[in-house]
C-alpha cells in the first residue's frame, strides 16, 4: 500500500498540470472586470480537471470521496459559500460548514436531505451555516424522517466592550433560536410525516453539557435539531467516534474567539489471508476560516491525506476586486487596501503564509487544496507562486465548486463534477418506498385524513373553489 511520491504526482497528474497552467499566468495578466472571459473571468484550473458523476459512482469499501460545495465567502454564480462533503466507503457522509447557496449544489450534485444529517459547523459566520435554516426546514419536506445533528463551537467568551455583558454565542444556543426562529415553517409542514415508528437512537460517542462524552439524546423527530459542542479551547477534542470515524476539533484564529477546525480519520482494517487484519487510515483536515497557527501544524504534521486550509489573496487584490480602486487613485486606495488589510490580518491565511505551513509540516499531506478563495486565473496565478515559495515541490490545489477528489491509499483524483443547473432535489429511495406504517401520524390531520395539508387553514378562509376554475 506504500505510496511513492512518483504515484503521488501520477495519482494527482491533472491537479499538477492545472497549477503548472496557472504558474504560467502572471499576476500582470490580472484584468479588473465585471463581464466577459479573460482572467477575472475564467478558471483554467477547474475547467481542466477531468469530468466525473459522483453519485452514480458506488465508492470501494477503502475510498473517501470530498466534494466542495461552496468555496469563498461571498456567494457568486460560480462559488457559493464554504461547505465540503465527506463521503466514506461504509456509507457514511459529513457536511462540514454550509455556507449561503450550497444547497443548490447539493441538489445539483444529487445528494438527498437525509444524508446530509451530521453537520459540523466551524464557526457561526454566515457564510459557513445561513443554509442550516433550509437543510433543518426542509427536512420532512424531503427525506429526512430523522433529527438533524449539528456540531460547533463552545461559546466565545469575549465580553462586550461597551457593557460587559458576555453573550451565549455558541452552537447549542444558536440551534435553540434558530429551531424557535423556524417555528412557523416546521409546524406548517408539519401535515407530513415527521419521524420513523422505530429509530435506532445513534450510539455515536459525542461530547455533552458540562464535559466529558456520551451519547445523543433520544429524540427521533426530523425537527428535532440536536447540537453538540466542541470546546473551542482544546486541541484533540473529540466531537464524533463511531465505526471507525473519529472526528476531532481544534483551535482555529479567526475574528473572534471560538472558531475550530476539524479532523476526520477513518481506520479501515484490511483483510489479509492468513494474517490479522491490518488498520489502514485515511483522514483530512478542513480548518474553516483562520489566521496561520501552529494548531493546524501540530494536528498535520504526522501526515494527513488531504488538508483542506483557507487562503486569503493579497488585500491589494482583495480591495481591486471589490471597490475597482486602483493605485492610479492615491490615498484612497491605500485607505482602503490598509483598511482589506486589516481584515486579513484579524481573520484569514495569506497565500504565502499557507505555503508556510505546508512547509512546517514533517510529513506533507498528500494532497493540500487552498479554499475560501476566489478562483480564478488571474487569483490562483497570484496564489501559486506565493505558496511555492515555500513549499516547491508538494501536490496542491485550489478548490472550486464541484471540485471532486476520490482518495484511497493508492491514489487521489481529482475531478470536476458535472451537473444540472435545473436538478431537482433528490430523494432517497428508502423514503420512497417506505411501508404504510412506517412513519409516526403527523401532527396535524384530520381524524380520517392523516397528513391533509388543510388541517392548519382557517376553514372560513374565502378560497376559490376548483369548480370555478377547472
Ligand atoms: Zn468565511
Ligand atoms: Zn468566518
Amino acid at each position: 500500500m506504500n505510496v511513492t511520491r512518483r504515484d503521488a504526482l501520477k495519482a494527482s497528474g491533472l491537479a499538477v498540470g492545472g497549477l503548472a497552467l496557472a504558474d504560467r499566468l502572471a499576476l500582470a495578466d490580472c484584468t479588473i472586470g465585471t463581464s466577459g472571459g479573460g482572467p477575472s473571468n475564467t478558471n483554467s484550473l477547474f475547467d481542466s480537471l477531468p469530468p466525473c458523476y459522483p453519485q452514480q459512482e458506488t465508492l470501494a469499501p477503502d475510498e473517501m470521496r470530498i466534494t466542495f460545495l461552496g468555496t469563498w465567502y461571498c456567494p457568486r454564480l460560480a462559488q457559493d459559500c464554504n461547505s465540503v462533503f465527506v463521503e466514506l466507503g461504509n456509507g457514511d457522509s459529513f457536511v462540514f460548514d454550509c455556507g449561503s447557496g450550497v444547497m443548490a449544489k447539493y441538489n445539483a450534485l444529487g445528494v438527498p436531505l437525509s444524508r446530509m444529517t451530521k453537520i459540523f459547523l466551524t464557526h457561526l459566520h454566515g457564510d459557513h451555516m445561513s443554509d442550516l435554516t433550509h437543510i433543518y426546514s426542509f427536512g420532512p419536506a424531503y427525506d429526512r424522517r430523522i433529527p438533524l445533528y449539528v456540531w460547533g463551537p463552545t461559546k466565545s467568551g469575549v465580553p462586550d466592550p461597551v457593557t460587559g455583558q458576555i453573550y451565549d454565542d455558541g452552537t447549542i444556543a444558536y440551534c435553540g433560536l434558530l429551531r424557535e426562529a423556524v417555528r412557523w415553517h416546521t409546524e406548517s409542514f408539519s401535515f407530513q410525516a415527521t419521524a420513523f415508528v422505530d429509530y435506532d437512537y445513534p450510539t455515536w460517542t459525542v461530547p455533552v453539557p458540562g464535559g466529558g462524552t456520551g451519547t445523543p439524546p433520544q429524540v427521533k423527530d426530523a425537527y428535532d435539531l440536536v447540537p453538540f459542542e466542541c470546546d473551542w479551547t482544546k486541541e484533540g477534542f473529540l466531537a464524533y467516534q463511531y465505526n471507525n470515524v473519529k472526528i476531532t476539533s481544534f483551535p482555529a484564529v479567526h475574528t473572534r474567539q471560538g472558531s475550530i477546525s476539524y479532523k476526520l480519520e477513518w481506520t479501515i482494517w484490511e483483510e489479509r489471508v492468513g494474517q490479522p487484519a491490518v488498520p489502514i487510515v485515511l483522514s483530512m483536515i478542513f480548518t474553516g476560516d483562520t489566521k496561520p497557527n501552529n494548531y493546524v501544524v501540530r494536528a498535520a504534521t504526522n501526515g494527513v491525506d488531504v488538508l483542506i486550509h483557507e487562503m486569503t489573496t493579497s488585500a491589494a487584490v482583495w480591495t481591486q476586486k471589490f471597490t475597482g480602486i486602483t493605485p492610479a487613485d492615491g490615498a484612497i486606495y491605500t485607505n482602503a487596501v490598509a483598511a482589506c488589510q486589516r481584515v486579513i490580518d484579524s481573520s484569514h491565511t495569506p497565500e504565502k503564509a499557507l505555503g508556510y505551513i505546508l512547509h512546517k509540516l514533517a510529513v506533507p499531506p498528500r494532497l493540500a487544496v487552498g479554499t475560501h478563495f476566489p478562483a480564478t486565473d488571474d487569483t490562483i496565478a497570484e496564489a501559486i507562486p506565493a505558496i511555492r515559495s515555500w513549499y516547491p515541490t508538494g501536490d496542491v490545489t485550489v478548490a472550486s465548486d464541484f471540485m471532486v477528489l476520490n482518495v484511497t491509499k493508492a491514489r487521489i483524483r481529482v475531478r470536476r463534477a458535472v451537473v444540472s443547473p435545473y436538478s431537482w432535489a433528490t430523494l432517497s429511495t428508502a423514503i420512497t418506498e417506505a411501508a404504510p406504517g412506517t412513519f409516526e401520524v403527523p401532527k396535524y390531520h384530520y381524524p380520517n385524513g392523516v397528513g391533509n395539508p388543510y388541517a392548519q387553514l382557517d376553514p372560513n378562509a374565502d378560497v376559490i373553489p376548483p369548480s370555478a376554475y377547472s
